[in-house]
């Protein structure tokens, strides 16, 4: 049987720089674990553009579409900020995530131990913390029509539309359900059916999918906006999180803070299953490209690597190896590994991006 396929494209600032401890890591499972992968690599970003003068190449696209899953490292950067909105880095981004039709954004808020002194939050409310949200993010008000700004009596308007039809919220559900029968089978879907009509179907559509096929679920709802206050209040008492892509914007920055730092934070967006059944799906650090420090060797590369061990779990239903690298992560942390994001007012002498992938590999093999 061929490897599964893998596209890189790390794209513009530190992504080249944590991506090259992602390969690093995925030659270590080729080499010990005996789970080689076909990796190709492109441009995204304002890497693309300064090679191509678009964001995203058409070739690239359709590598995108071919493969298994992407990995996608981070684009932007000062130097393309005056760019024309056509041709932006972000461009590129949005590009995949439309033409792949991904539209179940995952993004886990797990605190580990060693780091728990980071979150904003007293230590026992975010110890041990591990919860999942799923954004929808493909429709609502950030793609709904009518959109724009208009003159009404004299007055500038500004106008966008929360639309969603039931197929949409159904995907999304149905996502967030099976993601809820792999962690602890508990669900809490979170809108504002009080005082929106896109709410009250959301609602409804996800109790019919629940009644039909997944009754096994714990489910519950809550009004987004108590969501919010829940989530810094008693952030343990969720597992996932099934939301819109207005709210889910807003309470996966609002969980991911509970964890600390940025460079500690993996997604996952994922779409249809294809003809091999394994979903659309794009990997990729919640950080950017963070221009304050590339190419000064100080990035984290954590985000990413956990980024690979979604793809594990998602995509190729490699669930124990995914354990694996998740827990030689939690191992050199524990041991007092970090990068310069995650010193403390103790100091020490921070690694960097290369001696933490250095770790994690020593660590994967003490674990082997
Ligand atoms: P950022 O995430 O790049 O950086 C925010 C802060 O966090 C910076 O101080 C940075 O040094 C730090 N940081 C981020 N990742 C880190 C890591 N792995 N290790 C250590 N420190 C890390 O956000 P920003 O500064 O608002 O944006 C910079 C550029 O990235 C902009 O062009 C923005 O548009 C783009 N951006 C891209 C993405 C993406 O590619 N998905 C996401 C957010 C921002």
């Amino acid at each position: 049987m061929a490897n599964p396929s893998l596209l890189i494209l790390a794209g513009d600032g530190i992504g080249p720089e944590v991506m090259d401890e992602v390969k690093r890591v995925i030659s270590w499972f080729g080499d010990k674990r005996d789970l080689a992968f076909d990796v190709s690599e492109d441009l995204v970003g304002g890497a693309a553009y300064d090679a191509h003068g678009v964001p995203l190449h058409d070739d690239t696209m359709a590598k995108a579409q071919a493969v298994d899953a992407v990995l996608l490292g981070a684009v932007g950067g000062p130097k393309y900020d005056d760019l024309d909105f056509s041709v932006k880095p972000e461009r590129g981004l949005l590009r995949l995530r439309k033409e792949m039709d991904l539209f179940a954004n995952l993004r886990p808020a797990q605190c580990f131990d060693a780091l728990a002194d980071f979150s904003s939050l007293k230590k026992d409310i975010v110890a041990g913390l591990d919860i999942m949200i799923v954004r929808e993010l493909t429709s609502g008000v950030y793609f709904g029509e009518p959109r724009g700004i208009h003159m009404e009596d004299n007055m500038r308007v500004g106008v966008n539309t929360q639309r969603y039809t039931e197929a949409e919220i159904e995907r999304a559900a149905r996502a967030a359900f099976e993601l809820a029968r792999k962690r602890s089978n508990k669900l809490c879907s979170m809108e504002k059916a009080n005082v929106m009509e896109s709410g009250i179907l959301w609602r409804d559509v996800v109790n019919e999918v629940h009644q039909a096929d997944y009754a096994d679920v714990e489910l519950s709802h809550m009004y987004a906006d108590n969501g919010a206050m829940q989530l810094v209040r008693a952030p343990k008492q969720f597992d996932v999180i099934l939301t819109d892509n207005l709210f889910g914007d807003i309470l996966s920055d609002c969980a991911a803070m509970l964890t600390g730092s940025l460079g500690m934070l993996p997604s996952a967006s994922l779409g249809l299953p294809m003809a091999n059944g394994r979903p659309k799906a794009m990997y990729e650090p919640v950080h950017g490209s963070a221009p304050d420090i590339t190419g000064q060797a100080k990035a984290n590369p954590i985000a990413c690597i956990l980024s690979f061990a979604m793809a594990l779990r998602y995509s190729f239903d490699e669930g124990a190896e995914a354990d694996r690298l998740e827990a030689a992560i939690e191992k050199v942390l524990a041991d007092g590994a970090r990068t310069a994001d995650l010193m403390g007012p103790e100091g020490g002498t921070p690694l960097s991006t290369t001696q933490m992938g250095d770790v994690i590999l020593e660590a994967l093999e003490a674990l082997l």
